[in-house]
């Protein structure tokens, strides 16, 4: 009864559409969570995020839920995870991704889940990484382990606006690292990133990754960018 009370004086909006949620309700309106532009890309080995990453990167699996659209559905629950410190909604997005990446055959041998570190300035102004959150649900939906300390980001070396492609790649590369090798060598690792657009940081984090012996790297991501 309080909570119903307290509901109707601080009503709770879907992250997506921003309906009143109903009480059975959590963070996504019923309707959002069948009506978001889903992709289904993990059904199939060749898809537009692994073919994004053709001649860049020999990953084994790549997959992203939804579609972004600007602004449609997904911008705005993604605006809500990253921006506004919905936590909570990001695991449970990741742990709906997770239930259905557990049951493709392209995923199923993963190992270990990473999400991507964020630049450890931003993370400070921000308090959190999404993707950390993303990737828990994902792991939990999975039934995989899952770690956000082992892939570190460096601070320095990342003011690349002006620079070319190239050189941008190369910086890029360069400031990921794995924390404890001995904790990932020998792996299938799924590399977590809220979004792609370029594709470059993931890119770079899963070399990072690939680098060590023995390893396979897969990324999952809860959008990509229409191009
Ligand atoms: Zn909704």
């Amino acid at each position: 009864m309080l909570s119903d009370f307290i509901s109707l004086i601080y009503p709770i909006n879907c992250l997506s559409c921003g309906e009143i949620l109903n009480k059975n309700e959590k963070h996504i309106c019923l309707r959002c969570k069948y009506k978001l532009p889903k992709t289904d890309f993990h059904k199939f080995s060749e898809n537009p995020v692994s073919k994004l990453f053709w001649g860049r990167i020999g990953i084994q699996s790549a997959a992203a839920y939804y579609y972004f659209n600007k602004g449609g559905g997904v911008q705005h629950l993604l605006h809500a995870i990253k921006y506004r410190g919905e936590k909570e909604a990001a695991n449970e997005i990741g742990m709906m991704y997770g239930t259905e990446l557990k049951d493709s055959p392209f995923f199923n041998t993963v190992d270990l889940i990473l999400p991507v570190p964020l630049h450890p300035k931003k993370k400070k102004l921000r308090g959190y990484n999404q993707s950390d959150f993303i990737a828990e649900g994902i792991a939990n939906g999975m039934g995989k382990a899952f770690n956000p300390d082992l892939l570190a980001r460096n601070a320095a070396n990342e003011s690349q606006t002006r620079k070319s492609r190239f050189v941008r790649w190369e910086n890029v590369e360069s400031i990921f690292d794995v924390v404890d090798k001995s904790a990932v060598e020998g792996k299938h690792v799924l590399i977590v990133d809220d979004i792609i657009t370029t594709g470059a940081t993931i890119e770079a984090s899963a070399q990072c990754v690939q680098n060590l012996n023995g390893t396979k790297v897969s990324i999952a991501a809860l959008a990509l960018t229409m191009h």
